[in-house]
């Protein structure tokens, strides 16, 4: 996706945080990375969104979404991750989920910020069953996933973590893994608090819950409400989080920034419009029209 990109005159810079976005009065004019003025006709913001909304854009210039309302909205689990090599191959499937015995009250604990001790959930990927290129011979990975609450004061995972990491790997017993403690020869774990550091508002790594106050048209919308010319994308958006949903969050947001410039979404010579959906409008500059998108042969180009 990059090397097409860069082919349509994209610049993509990696590892450059953006430190703020330009504003005159409450339209985005660009952004300052590495003390530099990037002007843009549109902005894009794709970083995780409450993050997004603290970092970036001033609290006073919010009002549905500032610092104070984005304290109390709902915000998804976190997860405590085991990354793990092992000296051994497993015939096991490639994905398990084994369910805690107590499962409503494992679900209840997650919400009300408590850890599960006793019999959490957790998901397990055995990938190197079905690709042996994942480590070298006769060794495999396996990457565990531990719902658990995302960050809260009364969790201090520097304390816990090792604690947790044994109740863990005791509890891949369940799903075949009875001897693994034996044959781990590399170990990398993540919690919360990691994610938390990773620009991920409170760990919570699923964005905003997925109730009925915040969903679908609840959610913060593409065409960002609250300063001209700025658009958001992702999790933390409309339609809502999980891949698929995401990836739909990217196609609204592309044609919202389209549109506003005056050209006509219209992919592959395909024009993908909703039918049932009032088109935004589109801005009067013919000279902005796509030139030649048309192409039939399943290589289309966007352009
Ligand atoms: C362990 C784990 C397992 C998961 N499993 C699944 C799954 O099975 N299915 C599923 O649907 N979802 C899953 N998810 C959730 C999914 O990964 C996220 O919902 C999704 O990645 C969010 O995509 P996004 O584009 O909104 O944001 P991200 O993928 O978080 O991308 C945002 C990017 O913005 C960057 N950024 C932040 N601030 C700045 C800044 N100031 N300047 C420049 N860049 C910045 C960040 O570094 C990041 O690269 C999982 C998440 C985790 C952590």
């Amino acid at each position: 996706m990059g090397e097409i990109a860069e082919e349509m005159g994209v610049e993509i810079r990696l590892n450059t945080p953006v430190e703020s976005l330009i504003f005159e009065g409450k339209t985005v004019t660009g952004v300052r990375i590495e003390g530099e003025e990037i002007l843009a006709d549109k902005t894009v913001v794709n970083a995780d969104f409450a993050h997004a909304m603290k970092t970036l854009v001033p609290d006073e210039k919010r009002k549905k979404w500032s610092d104070k309302k984005l304290e109390k909205k709902g915000y998804s689990c976190s997860t405590f991750m085991l990354y793990l090599g092992v000296d051994k191959k497993y015939d096991l499937h490639h994905h398990q989920i084994y369910a805690s015995s107590a499962y409503e009250s494992n679900l209840k604990d997650i919400t009300n910020h408590r850890l599960t001790w006793d019999d959490p959930s957790v998901y397990v990927q055995n990938a190197a069953i079905t690709d042996d290129s994942l480590a070298p011979e006769g060794h495999s990975t396996v990457y565990v996933l531990v719902p658990v609450p995302n960050q809260h004061e009364s969790i201090v995972w520097d304390d816990i973590k090792s604690d947790f990491r044994d109740t863990i790997i005791k509890q891949l017993a369940k799903v075949g893994y009875d001897d693994i403690a034996d044959h781990i020869v590399s170990e990398t774990i993540i919690t919360p608090d990691d994610w938390g550091a990773s620009d991920i508002y409170r760990g919570a790594v699923f964005n905003l819950t997925h109730d009925l106050k915040q969903m679908l048209w609840r959610r913060p919308h593409n065409r960002f409400e609250e300063a001209n010319n700025l658009y958001i994308v992702g999790g933390g958006t409309h339609p809502g989080s999980g891949l698929p949903t995401i990836f739909e969050s990217a196609r609204i947001s592309s044609k919202l920034v389209l549109a506003d410039l005056g050209m006509r979404p219209d992919w592959n010579g395909v024009d993908s419009w909703f039918k049932d959906v009032k088109r935004p409008r589109v801005a009067a500059r013919p000279s902005a029209q796509p030139q030649a998108i048309a192409s039939n042969n399943g290589e289309g180009h966007a352009v």
